[in-house]
């Protein structure tokens, strides 16, 4: 086993915590107070939440109060996800929703609805706008569910598009920015969005803290979770304090440090994937022809597996993930791969690299030299190891 430093590429599946989060959620859990009490201590508590109101808001460019905080990118899709959400005086049920093949799980779940419409994608995993327009066209007032980034190919949905059909149909659009927010712009009313899900631990805030923001005029009426009148009465429970403020201070580093890092992380993405291809000329990149995240790579290689490759790559100090969903350490087909119209078993072996603000030359290096060992032992029939 190699000795050099460990590599992470696995920034999708969660990022690290930053400084300033880390000192944000230190001097959070040094103070006592329930945000809801009314003396000094509550007060202060108050004020922590409500400045990472204000900076998680700016992220996507809404109003600080139309944020709800939620226990996580999850918790966040699933309350957005109901037939009973009232514009106005507008309080009639959506009629039904609409979701693009390649969500998450948290939406393909279909939150409250009963059923889940499933809108196709292109080759390259973009939503096909012909048949979204058919489907919203045979739902009335459907809510329609389309995320900003993939979290396997980090492929870009095109948003605006997306919501000028969902909003000629009287619909409204849901988007998940779990992947988005902070990588690529996304200032909700820009990109049309009527909702927004957010996740603090993909942007170097800590696990378990997340908001969907609202438009302004849109109100739920049945929380998901019901209890004290916390979040405006849009999510039951005592906040937790510090995971918010930390999840304000990761938001507040990601607007600022936004367009270097897109920057720095495309030109080392773009370095890693000639790389891959000079060793091995087979390679495939999947949605290599959409516009992506400066920040994924997912590849596949003819006769790799993928559990084999992340084993030979973590015995090479490389941490990597599938291109497939690993939600319990075993490896299932991706329906994001497969709603593309991969072949299941170049599917099989696909690896995704994911990057972040910090990954440096070095890294790449690394995960370079790792592939040659990891392509050189496929490519003689060895099969993959360190
Ligand atoms: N949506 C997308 C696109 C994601 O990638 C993830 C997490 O991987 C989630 C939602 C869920 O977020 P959380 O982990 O905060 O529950």
């Amino acid at each position: 086993m190699s000795t050099q430093r460990r590599s992470y590429f696995d920034w999708n599946a969660t990022a690290p915590l930053r400084a300033e989060a880390r000192a944000a959620m230190q001097a959070a859990l040094a103070a006592t107070g329930n945000a809801s009490s009314v003396h000094a201590e509550g007060r202060a508590a108050r004020a922590l939440i409500e400045q990472a109101r204000t900076d998680v808001a700016a992220l996507v460019g809404a109003e600080a109060k139309t944020v709800i905080f939620t226990a996580g990118g999850t918790e966040a899709n699933a309350l957005a996800l109901t037939p009973q959400i009232e514009a106005g005086a507008d309080k009639a049920l959506r009629g039904g929703l609409l979701v693009s093949a390649v969500e998450h799980p948290s939406v393909l779940a279909g939150g409250r609805f009963e059923r889940v419409e499933i809108v196709p994608v292109d080759p390259q995993g973009r939503v096909d706008l012909v048949q979204l327009q058919k489907k919203v066209e045979e739902i009335a007032r459907p809510l329609v569910s389309v995320m900003l980034a993939n979290n396997e190919t980090g492929v870009i949905q095109p948003i605006r598009e997306v919501a000028a059909i969902v909003h000629a149909a009287g619909g409204l659009l849901h988007v998940d920015a779990v992947q988005g927010a902070g990588r690529v712009a996304c200032d909700m009313a820009a990109l049309g969005a009527d909702l927004m899900t957010m996740s603090a631990h993909k942007i170097g805030g800590p696990q378990g803290a997340g908001a969907l923001v609202r438009r302004a005029d849109l109100h739920f009426p049945a929380p998901l979770i019901r209890g004290g009148g916390q979040e405006r009465n849009y999510r039951a429970g005592t906040e937790n304090v510090a995971a918010i403020a930390g999840f304000g201070a990761a938001a507040k580093a990601a607007l600022a440090g936004r367009e270097v890092a897109a920057a720095r992380m495309a030109a080392l993405r773009d370095r890693i994937e000639a790389g891959l291809r000079a060793e091995s000329p087979d390679v495939v990149i999947f949605g290599a022809g959409a516009e992506r995240l400066p920040n994924t790579i997912s590849f596949s290689k003819p006769g790799m597996k993928a559990e084999t490759a992340i084993i030979a790559f973590d015995l090479n100090g490389i941490a990597v993930s599938s291109g497939s969903a690993c939600s319990s350490g075993k490896v299932q087909p991706s329906h994001v791969l497969a709603a593309m119209g991969v072949d299941p078993a170049l599917a099989g072996g696909a690896i995704r690299l994911s990057l972040g603000w910090d990954t440096t030359e070095d890294d790449a290096g690394n995960v370079l030299n790792a592939w040659r060992k990891v392509a050189s032992a496929l490519s003689k029939g060895r099969g993959i190891a360190a």
